[in-house]
């Protein structure tokens, strides 16, 4: 029986599982629209860090007379550690299909402009050519929260860096190590994501 959960949000095409690219927003196979995959049980862990910060932050302020400031502080840093246990939890016993949803990127065309020609000038680049200045000058132009930007930038510095055989820092939500071939194929599938998030 089909799953409902793994259909395209867009054009309802159903999305096979190896389709799926886990660690960052990815174009449909159908459409192309851009679609991610989103946690099961992220609106529960987002409602109860913000109970868990009300909670103990009144009664540090009630109960022990502290600072307020410093009970929102402690009473962030527990309900984001409360709540994300909790969240794991839920999905280590009751995993259940992963939701798909719309993926809309937050930058400007020019901002993704700037990220799709650095993607696609490292992604053919060899060793030699050096492109610091520019991954830094992009970095500072995008959205911190733009993950399919963030995916792109840090796939490029990681590329670099097995090209020059320095140590590099793991990609976010990527598992295992990518040889340069496969590096460099997966840019140029992100290039075609950043060309489809300038025209969405
Ligand atoms: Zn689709």
């Amino acid at each position: 029986m089909p799953d409902s959960r793994r259909k395209c949000p867009y054009c309802q095409g159903q999305i096979a599982r190896e389709s799926i690219i886990l660690w960052r927003p990815f174009g449909c196979p159908h459409c192309h629209q851009l679609i991610v995959l989103v946690q099961r049980y992220g609106w529960f862990q987002g409602i109860a860090c913000l109970a868990i910060l009300i909670a103990c932050s009144a009664s540090l302020i009630v109960a022990f007379h502290l600072n307020w400031v410093l009970s929102i502080v402690a009473g962030l840093i527990f309900g984001v550690a409360l709540s994300t246990l909790a969240r794991k939890f839920l999905q280590r016993h009751w995993p259940g299909p992963p939701n798909l949803v719309a993926y809309i990127t937050r930058d400007s065309p020019e901002a993704l402009k700037s990220v799709l020609v650095l993607v696609e000038s490292v992604a053919e680049a060899d060793a030699s050519e050096q492109h610091n200045s520019q991954l830094e000058l992009v970095r500072s132009q995008i959205s911190l929260d733009d993950a399919l930007e963030n995916a792109a930038l840090e796939l490029t510095a990681y590329l670099k860096s097995s090209l020059q055989g320095l140590p590099f820092r793991k990609v976010k939500g990527l598992q295992g190590n990518l040889s340069p071939d496969a590096t460099r194929q997966e840019l140029r599938s992100i290039a075609l994501d950043l060309r489809q998030a300038m025209e969405q």
